[in-house]
């Protein structure tokens, strides 16, 4: 089977305050440290995974822009020494426009990045203000001119509705300036306030005011209805591609295909076994360095643990389930395992049966999250 490769970058010149991913401000002086120990654990694990095929390889953080231009080419040279990419490799890297710059993207193009995911979030600077983004709209705009210049012909816009302040007008403006930029593909997610981030004290103390559930909703409507009209495919709940565009690394992620992670706080999913290593660069640079790995232990998941995730992160795509698929992966028939809860959620027309596949209906789509609880 292919592999999928994650890089994790978790340098971030300014927290963003409702990100919860592992990402850090002001540890630049731990950069040539933190690269020099994803090099060293590149060629080791290059060595363990000589018989596979990499057939994507993901660069996300974190902002791996924020590096300076050389570095990601280095990553992509000794990822080419050490493992196996094929020729037609898709190669995304994730970027801030407010830290790119056409010698940067042009050195990308050429190391063989052929994907890049700008996260724009919203064309409203007072919008991004409020967020902490470092960046503003025009920023944004002019970023995706310069990825054009630079050769760039895959290019991923990331979008944020439901954002403190921002009305229904405001979001059909940020989706149509979107289009406008001619882009490849655009994901577009709900704002979660999640625990201990900036972000959420603000809405506790009053300082910034959510959008209220029915504009929320109505945001969720027009993103789903209007991308789809003027020919984005919507591919999973968050996502849409224009023809031939669709993230072909994400797409492992919810198709339980394998993939490696590299770096701190890197996810890996191999042969059905989930792992992952140090979250903190400290800790990471330290046991690469001292021990050669910087590995957790195991997340040992019984089979039923497993065959829920295989349910819920396959429901995210539009394709669904492919029961023939599910046979094959467990050895079991799909409907005698989940037979009462698919008819259930097919009474109340979230769910619905297409020949080998089961998906979420356009409904189930918008409350994907009570279909998913009845699995994991
Ligand atoms: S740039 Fe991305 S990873 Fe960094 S803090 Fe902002 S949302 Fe988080």
């Amino acid at each position: 089977m292919k592999l999928g490769i994650y890089i994790h970058i978790p340098f971030c010149k300014q927290k963003c305050y409702y990100c919860d991913f592992p990402s850090y401000a002001g540890k630049e002086a731990c950069q040539d440290a933190y690269l020099d120990a994803l090099l060293f654990e590149i060629r080791k694990e290059g060595r363990a995974y000589q018989d596979r095929i990499v057939d994507t390889v993901f660069f996300g953080g974190g902002t791996p822009s924020v590096l300076p231009k050389e570095a990601l080419p280095r990553i992509i040279a000794a990822l080419r020494e050490s493992f196996t990419l094929a020729d037609d490799a898709e190669v995304s890297a994730e970027a801030n426009p407010g830290t790119v710059d056409k010698e940067k993207l042009t050195a990308w193009r050429e190391a063989g990045i052929d994907r890049i995911s700008f996260g724009v979030q919203s064309f409203h600077d007072s919008l991004l203000r409020n967020i902490g983004r470092i960046h503003t709209a025009e920023q944004a705009t002019d970023a995706i001119k310069l990825a054009r210049e630079a050769g760039f012909d895959n290019i991923n816009l990331d979008l944020i509705y439901g954002l403190p302040s921002q009305t229904v007008a405001m979001l059909e403006d940020d989706v149509k300036r979107a289009v406008s930029l001619g882009i490849e593909h655009i994901s577009v997610y709900g704002l979660i306030v999640e625990e201990d981030t900036v972000l959420e004290a603000m809405v506790d103390e009053g300082k910034v005011t959510l959008p209220s559930d029915e504009d929320e909703e109505a945001m969720y409507d027009h993103v789903t209805t209007h991308l789809e009209d003027i020919g984005y495919h919507r591919y999973e709940i968050s996502n849409y591609a224009r023809d031939g565009k669709v993230c072909r690394h994400n797409l492992k992620y919810w198709q339980f295909a394998d993939y490696l992670g590299l770096g701190s706080a890197a996810h890996s999913f191999v042969a059905g076994k989930r792992f992952a290593n140090e979250r903190s660069i400290d800790d990471y640079i330290r046991r690469m360095t001292e021990e050669g790995t910087a590995r957790l232990d195991d997340e040992a998941e019984t089979i039923e643990e497993l065959r829920g995730e295989y349910v819920f992160l396959a429901l995210r795509t539009t394709e669904g389930i492919d029961t023939e698929d599910f046979q094959k992966t467990f050895g079991m028939d799909f409907f005698v395992q989940y037979g009462d809860i698919i008819n259930r959620m097919m009474t109340q027309g979230l769910l619905m049966r297409d020949g080998r596949y089961v998906r979420l209906t356009k409904l189930g789509m918008k409350y994907g999250n009570r279909v998913f609880a009845q699995f994991v």
